[in-house]
């Protein structure tokens, strides 16, 4: 039966990850007479809609879950041949099949995306660390209030694994390794992850449905389309006047009107429904950044009796609790961040029939802030089509001799705090393929003026179309090493308080 889209809302927002949630949310709680409609490619996964997978306690639905998260099933699995390092995809997310890499050029071998209701926040980390120094947008009035906001709509916390024995020890070492001559918000310190921990000891990862909250699954004038793609933003006379969906169940499409459009369908998607709506300022797709990702892997030195207790030898699925996840900020002057994190939280692989005593194993994940080039972008090919029928992605990317220095930097850093800690499992740092890192910036940048160097001015709405929005990761303008989602959440908190501000109430 082909379902009932509507004619017509107030607001429509594409891409249900943290970033569209973010303006479901606020859009609810200040604007509760407004009609609001999310339409989102992927499948719904479970209750409540955008939950993070890890949340699904049975492992056989956690793996179904991430399946369907990965796109299109006419995507050719990576075939990686002749690359340096394999083409890895992590859990619930799918590798771009092709277009990756251009003759001559670096390329971004692991770029990746999630499709399902809640993106790729259905399948994170959840760490969300604060920027500083140059990571900051500087012209963005109020940024620590929007900051202090995304906090409070992602749950975080800095404090869900106070009491894990190994973690003061972690800090302790890393302290003496780093904080010499940092300032105090730039010194080793807690995660803050968006996890709640529950009375009884429970551990709980924030997905977009924490975003949503109640009040967005309460609002009776807000709707969640799963399984809708997205294919035009119809715009006239400079503005938005709504969008094109296409119902994936069934094929059929739907002209949705819509006052403003919201934008949240990835750094990557993002720029691709733009452009295939013929909305292509000069800085589409520009500027592009990863976060070129170093890991390492160590035993931790003498901590059972640091930590004055006897490890846990059926630690089970409650590990993290032991090391908890710790922070190496971002400074200027070492353009990296890192995170130690618990191995069984953390992509570094275990070698072989490794037993070791639960929480005694960290896994170091350095990222490296991007020197941002125009010329690093993704292009669209209007003749190729990809997995959805939408123009085909072409990936230019190099790094520059400033990008070989800071990761050589961070090589040496990450091995710094692994002989701080203990004794690493393998003789060097791993240096993953690029665009591992899942942090992909800078494609609708938002900037001051409409230069031709951005895409969206400081409340994310595109420069020259009157009420169409951008969000998401690839809002950020500045070179982050920072794990980018609570700075994009907060870039969307700005864009929603001024829909709130600026859209008249409907009449009639
Ligand atoms: P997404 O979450 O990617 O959501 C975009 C949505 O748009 C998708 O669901 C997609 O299906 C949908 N969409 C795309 N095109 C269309 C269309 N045309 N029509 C309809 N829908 C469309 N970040 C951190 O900050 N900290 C971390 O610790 C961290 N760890 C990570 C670990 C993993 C394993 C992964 C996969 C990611 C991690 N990230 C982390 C990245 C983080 O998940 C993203 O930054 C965040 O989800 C971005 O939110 P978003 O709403 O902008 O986009």
């Amino acid at each position: 039966m082909t379902r009932n889209f509507p004619g017509r809302v107030d607001v429509a927002i594409v891409g249900s990850g943290p970033c569209g949630a973010a303006y479901a949310r606020v859009l609810s709680e200040r604007r509760p007479d407004l009609t609001i409609a999310t339409f989102e490619v992927g499948p719904l996964l479970a209750e409540p809609p955008g939950v993070h997978v890890k949340n699904i306690a049975d492992p056989a639905e956690r793996a179904r879950a991430q399946r369907r998260s990965e796109g299109p099933a006419s995507a050719p699995a990576p075939a990686g041949a002749g690359e340096a390092a394999p083409r890895l995809a992590r859990a619930g997310t799918f590798l771009l099949p092709d277009g990756y890499r251009q003759p001559g050029e670096d390329g971004l071998p692991n770029v990746a995306m999630s499709s399902n209701v809640g993106g790729m926040g259905a399948h994170w980390t959840a760490a969300c660390p604060r920027p500083g120094g140059s990571e900051r947008i500087p012209f963005l009035p109020g940024l620590d209030d929007l900051l202090a906001e995304a906090e409070r709509l992602l749950g975080v916390s800095a404090h869900a694994f106070d009491d894990a024995p190994f973690a003061a020890e972690v800090r302790k070492r890393l302290s003496a390794a780093f904080d010499t001559g940092r300032t105090g918000d730039r010194q080793v310190q807690p995660m803050p992850l968006a996890v709640h921990r529950h009375e009884d000891g429970r551990v709980t990862w924030s997905g977009a449905d924490v975003v949503f909250g109640d009040v967005t699954r309460a609002n009776p004038r807000y709707t969640l389309f799963p399984e809708a793609l997205v294919t035009r933003v119809r715009v006239a006379d400079g503005r938005v006047r709504g969008l094109l969906v296409r119902d994936q169940r069934d094929g059929t499409e739907h002209e949705v009107r819509a006052e403003r459009v919201v934008v949240a369908a990835d750094a990557l998607r993002t720029p691709q429904l733009l452009w295939a709506s013929g909305v292509r300022p000069p800085a589409l797709g520009r500027y592009l950044n990863d976060q070129s990702q170093v890991i390492f892997a160590v035993r931790l030195r003498d901590v059972e009796a640091a930590a004055g207790i006897a490890a846990d030898p059926d630690g089970g699925p409650e590990i993290v609790r032991h090391s908890g996840v710790s922070w190496v900020p971002f400074t200027d002057e070492e353009p990296f961040h890192g995170q130690v994190m618990q191995l069984d939280a953390s992509p570094v692989p275990l070698p072989g029939a490794d037993r070791p005593a639960p929480g005694s194993i960290v896994g170091l994940g350095w990222f490296c802030a991007k020197d941002l080039r125009a010329s690093d972008r993704v292009a669209f090919d209007d003749r190729e089509r990809d997995g959805y029928g939408m123009p085909a992605m072409r990936i230019h990317y190099r790094l520059t001799e400033r990008d070989h220095a800071t990761l050589a930097a961070a090589r040496a850093a990450i091995r710094r705090a692994a002989d701080a800690l203990g004794e690493p499992l393998d003789p060097e740092p791993i240096t993953l393929a690029l665009g591992a890192s899942l942090h992909y910036q800078g494609t609708v940048r938002m900037g001051t003026s409409d230069d031709g160097t951005s895409v969206c001015d400081p409340t994310g709405q595109v420069w020259g179309v009157q009420g169409l929005y951008v969000a998401g990761n690839g809002v950020i303008p500045t070179s982050t090493a920072c794990n980018p989602t609570l700075t994009s959440v907060a870039l969307a908190v700005a864009g929603a308080r001024h829909i709130g501000h600026t859209l008249a109430p409907r009449q009639g």
